[in-house]
């Protein structure tokens, strides 16, 4: 390209060294490059010497010096140079991006920019460098299978605290694709878009929960698409009716006898969990509790024998199940579990594909990525902004592809 290293000099005091400088001079007789066109062109003026900061060396921090050449480009005009290891007006070199930015996916971006002796910010840059180089060159072709789901974030429940996801669910590639603020019919159809008509036009399954705004956009923009109900949204449903209905009966309770409030007692995770998997102590009361004819009891039960329904193999049998299962929550008289049945039951079709979608897509798939998600959004990564964390949950969960390390010099 034509540049060479002139000089290495060490900075210090009291013969400890603070900083690496190298200094670059452009190659003798070589012209610039326009750093639009990257053609060459006819030297113009240079301008006062700048600093870029490089990857540490012995974990000294590390300089490089140059003095800009600016070059009159025949289409472009008195331009700066193309500079091979500067992207832009950033005072950090690509190559020392890059390896902030791979440490910032194994250590949090405070650490990272203590680490290596930078700040905050120049992390976050270095990140957001990355993920956007990342984005710009990723493949977004042969995408079948697309999970949309919504996340919490931060403390409230205002609108700007939810976000939409947009995930790729496919057996061979599970990643992150796309996030926005709020759930709202408008953030759903703008993902979409920002992915692009032909990325929508190849899927074959959608997955989603029973969240209607999501529903509507889905049914008319992918509805080539085999929509499925995700299992693992139903189930927090039904655990969140056999919460509801145990918090209730809990009061009620106290308000009565201390002595039945306490079968209550220490359930609530039991309670949630699949009904084979609770073992010692806990079995003990969820069985004395099973015993008693509380409504929690009758709450717990049909949500345990609403489990069967995914081990169906054929649609219709499914089908009949369903409608046995609604039949019985609604004469329950356990009004949440009521409003379960009735969605539901409104949701018929949608539920079956899950039976016509069997397995092409995996079922814990949306469950997993969200769970990573949390990790990124409720560690302490110090994001002060909402910008900073979308940064992150592309840089951690998006797979993305990413500009090579290494630049070329002479
Ligand atoms: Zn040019």
């Amino acid at each position: 390209m034509g540049f060479v290293y002139a000089e290495v000099q060490m900075v210090g005091r009291h013969g400890e060294p603070e900083s690496i400088e190298i200094r670059i001079v452009s190659h003798h007789g070589r012209r610039g490059c326009c750093s639009v066109c990257q053609r060459r062109a006819p030297g113009y003026d240079r301008l006062p010497e700048r600093r870029w900061q490089f990857v540490p060396l012995w974990g000294i921090p590390t300089w490089f010096r140059y003095a800009p050449r600016r070059v009159q480009c025949v289409e472009h005009g008195v331009v700066v140079e193309q500079i091979p290891w500067s992207d832009g007006k950033r005072p950090v070199t690509c190559a020392m991006m890059g390896f902030l930015a791979r440490w910032a996916r194994r250590l949090s971006w405070r650490e990272t920019a203590r680490t290596f002796q930078t700040s905050w910010e120049s992390v976050y840059r270095s990140v957001e460098w990355f993920v956007q180089w990342g984005l710009a060159h990723r493949q977004l072709s042969r995408i079948q299978a697309l999970g949309v789901d919504e996340i919490h974030w931060g403390h409230g429940l205002r609108a700007d605290n939810f976000l939409t996801v947009i995930y790729q669910i496919d057996a061979h590639c599970r990643r992150l694709l796309w996030v926005g603020k709020r759930r709202s019919e408008k953030t759903l159809r703008r993902g979409l878009k920002a992915l692009g008509p032909e990325m929508v036009r190849s899927l074959r399954f959608v997955c989603s929960d029973m969240w209607k705004p999501y529903l509507n956009v889905l049914a008319a923009e992918a509805g080539h698409a085999l929509h499925v109900l995700d299992r693992f949204h139903i189930t927090m449903h039904l655990n969140q009716a056999v919460d509801e209905i145990r918090r209730a009966e809990g009061t009620r309770l106290r308000t009565v006898s201390k002595q039945k409030a306490a079968k209550l007692k220490h359930l609530r995770w039991p309670l949630l969990r699949r009904g084979s998997r609770v073992r010692g102590r806990a079995r003990q009361k969820l069985n004395a509790l099973l015993a008693s004819k509380l409504a929690t009891a009758r709450a717990w039960e049909l949500k345990e024998a609403f489990g069967y329904f995914w081990h169906y193999k054929s649609v219709i049998w499914a089908s009949a199940f369903l409608d046995y299962w609604c039949e019985r929550a609604l004469r329950s008289r356990l009004e949440p579990m009521k409003k379960v049945a009735r969605m539901l039951r409104s949701h018929e079709e949608l539920l079956l594909n899950w039976f016509r979608a069997k397995g092409e897509i995996s079922t814990g798939t949306v469950e997993g990525l969200n769970n990573k998600i949390r990790v990124v959004t409720r560690r302490s990564y110090g994001f002060r902004t909402y910008e900073a964390m979308e940064i992150a949950l592309y840089h951690t969960l998006g797979r993305l592809p990413e500009p090579e390390s290494a630049h070329r010099f002479c």
